[in-house]
């Protein structure tokens, strides 16, 4: 009998993945841009302090902003080179933010090594070296990883649970990372495991990825660890990591709580990865592993993109378009930012580029509510997402808010179920929008 695959509890949804785009080619490093474009503000919480002036000479990995505080993160620059100004951007989210602008020049001459001996320093010393080489979490929430791992008295760190799910379609670069670099983001594992000391490490894959989970399992039985890869049901939002918690531990966080709450931590593969770079390599968060796809796109690839390189740089290193694209998107089809312009930075949480066909983006025709229930029986967060809208569209986000409007993870499942095409997500941002700025 074939054994049951673990997966969250309610809701939920299986979009076509759309994956064998590129999840069989590997990872490789995308051109140095001739220019970076390096946000201040690729974070949750405060903007980075910008340290440098236009003129000033920047080395590969120099802190060119500074954390005003915990809840920020340090940003350093990607590429050698000359600031040419520091000026204000628009983000894939919409936001905006201060940019420095380093023209590429010189050599790379990084400071760091591959030989650290992280086995000597204690969880202090590990926790101050993330901090200040600015990792935040890879999975796209962009929260200071820090912040996350320093836990509080009486509340021990039962499960550290590495988010390998990666659930959103298109997207493969977590994939290829647990693939190309099993090691290593091993390595960040235990590194994290030296600071929080949980009982147990579980890392969950999707069962669309059984190379994955199969190049971890032989690392880990090749190294001995004590370390758990649990195959999960493909379902979508299973990356959110109170659904993985469900899918993993079966215990729920609580509306408005951590994972810390039900005794646990999670972190993207991507930020293991990144971890250890930051410990074992010392090298700062400058680049990341960035999936650029999609049905319109000539040769779609795996790239590992410095910050600040933009969008269209890599489009145009996948050799362009073969057709018409509809719309590009940065993020995955779910959750992603549809792109005005390709001279959008790619910034510590871009997963993925998506060029998707004119087909797949189409405008589709609005109808009015059936009142069918789709939305509730797919929302995994037990929220009525029809009611929370009519709210919403009533400007009553008081009473929204109250429904549980701050729960909503943003997914994509409401509106993807809904026949009337009723545009529920938007409706839930911009009501989670104007909930907060009406206190
Ligand atoms: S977008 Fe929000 S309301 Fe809609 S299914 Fe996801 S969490 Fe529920
Ligand atoms: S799925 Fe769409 S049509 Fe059905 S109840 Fe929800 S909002 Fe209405």
């Amino acid at each position: 009998m074939a054994l049951k695959l673990r997966t969250f509890g309610r809701g939920g949804v299986h979009p076509h993945d759309f994956k064998s785009f590129s999840n069989d080619i590997p990872i490789r490093n995308a051109a140095i841009p001739p220019e970076a474009v390096i946000p201040l503000q690729q974070h949750m919480g405060a903007p980075a302090e910008c340290l440098v002036e236009p003129g000033d000479e920047v080395r590969e990995g120099m802190l060119i902003g500074k954390a005003p505080g915990v809840f920020s993160a340090n940003v350093h620059a990607s590429i050698p080179g000359k600031v040419k100004e520091i000026r204000d951007i628009y983000l894939a989210t919409g936001m905006r933010s201060k940019a420095v602008v380093v023209e590429f020049e010189g050599e790379f001459e990084r400071g760091g090594n591959g030989d650290v001996q992280w086995r000597d320093m204690d969880s202090k010393e590990l926790l101050e070296t993330i901090r200040d080489r600015g990792i935040v979490g890879m999975g796209g929430a962009t929260f200071p990883t820090p912040i996350k791992f320093t836990t509080r008295e009486g509340n021990p760190v039962e499960y550290f649970v590495i988010n390998g799910v990666e659930c959103e379609p298109f997207l493969t670069a977590d994939h290829r990372l647990m693939l190309e670099k099993t090691e290593q983001v091993l390595t960040g594992i235990e590194i994290v495991r030296r600071i929080l000391s949980p009982r147990l490490v579980l890392i969950g894959v999707e069962e669309n990825k059984p190379d994955a989970i199969e190049a971890l399992q032989e690392q880990i039985a090749l190294e001995n660890l004590d370390i758990e890869v649990v195959a999960l049901k493909t379902r979508y939002p299973q990356g959110d990591e109170k659904q993985l918690l469900k899918a993993l531990i079966g215990r729920e966080v609580p509306s408005g709580g951590l994972p810390l709450d039900i005794g646990a931590v999670v972190s993207n593969v991507g930020t293991v990865y990144a971890i250890y770079e930051a410990v074992a390599l010392a090298k700062p968060l400058i680049e990341r592993i960035v999936t650029v796809t999609g049905p319109v796109l000539k040769n779609p690839a795996n790239f590992k993109a410095r910050i600040g390189t933009p969008v269209g740089n890599l489009l145009e290193e996948c050799g362009g378009f073969s057709g018409v694209p509809g719309k590009i998107v940065a993020g995955g089809p779910m959750m992603g930012f549809a792109l005005a312009d390709p001279g959008v930075p790619v910034v510590k949480g871009t997963s993925g580029i998506l060029a998707l066909s004119e087909r797949q983006s189409r405008a589709v025709l609005q109808t009015p509510c059936i009142g069918c229930g789709r939305c509730i029986a797919a929302c995994p967060f037990g929220l009525s997402p029809t009611i929370l809208y009519k709210w919403i569209e009533h400007r009553e986000y008081a009473e929204a808010m109250s429904a549980g409007l701050m729960d909503c993870k943003e997914c994509g499942c409401c509106g993807y179920v809904c026949p009337a095409r009723i545009p529920l997500v938007q409706g839930m941002k911009l009501g989670k929008l104007m909930g907060r700025k009406k206190g």
